[in-house]
């Protein structure tokens, strides 16, 4: 498996749908947009199939610029991620790692194009590196740093000044990419929804306008900074609802239980109900220890918080929870200095 790459953008690429996308693209694929400056501004989009608004948003902007006769301010040099997955809007088919846990190394034929797309990318002099991301459930529109340097943050807020700081899983890319350039993914909240498509577009004119990037937090009273604790997985095999029916299941959450995310839980808040006493969620710090028993109590059959967290990702889609996990829990986070 080898990354396509293109020098200028394919026929087709400003028009065609995600799911239409493998008319064109054989597969993960770079595409070079000629700006007046050579240093890029890098896209990511569709690591995860399912997830559109960054290719709706990019396709907007071209398509704007060529409409208008405006060259791009820099280069764009955008990766095209899952477009088989893409093709049926899923996040990934069940045989493909996820696209974005592939950039920290590994044996998988998807490990070693995730090493090429980074070679080829840490040649091109990246000037900054933006991955678009959905989320499966109801979340505000939130920027992801690795790092809590001053250009890192002053990129992630012209998104939101709502940011998630994580340093675990290893795998994704934005975390690849910050040993190259400043570096942020953002969460433009759930696919198809025109708001996101503008608010994403938006964004990018701004970070293509970008000369350089500040190296100085002004007026961090206004940003909302989270730390993501621990990422909270149901068993392999276990049978899931979002409801309080427990017929035939082993967990059941409480319903719109996305509708939580972001907010500040207290302690001993309802999450949902166990019914099989032999199963137990598994709660995983960010060094892969399980910590479940400091964050999750089992009270008869609910189960409830055991300290105060601010959730996000929780989603209430079946499949996602399983190919991803529930959702992560987090603290809020003062920026140093
Ligand atoms: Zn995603």
């Amino acid at each position: 498996m080898d990354v396509k790459i293109f020098d200028s953008v394919p026929d087709g690429f400003l028009d065609l749908p995600p799911n239409e996308l493998h008319k064109i693209l054989p597969g993960p694929s770079l595409i070079r947009c000629r700006g007046k400056e050579s240093r890029p501004l890098f896209l990511a989009t569709l690591l995860h199939g399912n997830e559109t608004t960054g290719l709706r948003a990019i396709q907007k902007l071209l398509k704007k610029r060529l409409a208008e006769n405006r060259d791009l301010d820099r280069d764009v040099e955008i990766f095209v991620g899952n477009v088989e997955a893409a093709k049926t809007n899923v996040r990934r088919f069940p045989d493909q790692p996820d696209y974005n846990r592939i950039w920290n190394g590994g044996n998988l034929p998807e490990h070693r194009l995730a090493a090429q797309v980074l070679a080829y990318l840490k040649k091109s002099g990246i000037f900054a590196s933006i991955d678009i991301h959905n989320t499966s459930g109801k979340n505000p529109h939130y920027s992801c740093v690795n790092r809590l340097e001053a250009r890192f943050i002053n990129l992630a807020r012209l998104f939101s000044q709502t940011l998630v700081y994580f340093t675990r899983p290893k795998g994704v890319l934005s975390i690849a990419m910050a040993e190259i350039c400043p570096s942020v993914t953002i969460e433009s909240g759930q696919p198809g929804d025109p708001y996101g498509d503008q608010h994403v577009f938006e964004f990018l004119e701004k970070c293509l306008g970008l000369k350089s990037i500040p190296d100085q937090v002004e007026a961090r009273e206004d940003l909302y900074v989270y730390h993501t604790m621990v990422r909270i997985h149901v068993p392999e095999n276990a049978r899931i609802g979002f409801d309080e029916n427990f017929e035939g299941r082993d967990f059941s959450f409480i319903p719109n239980l996305d509708s939580r995310n972001f907010a500040e839980l207290p302690e001993d808040s309802l999450l949902g109900w166990r019914f099989n006493p032999e199963l137990k969620l598994s709660v995983m710090d960010e060094d892969d220890r399980d910590v479940e028993s400091d964050y999750i109590e089992y009270q008869d059959r609910e189960i409830r918080l055991k300290r105060p967290a601010v959730p996000s990702m929780f989603s209430t889609n079946e499949q996602i929870v399983h190919q991803d996990c529930l959702g992560y829990l987090m603290e809020r986070y003062a920026l140093p200095g």
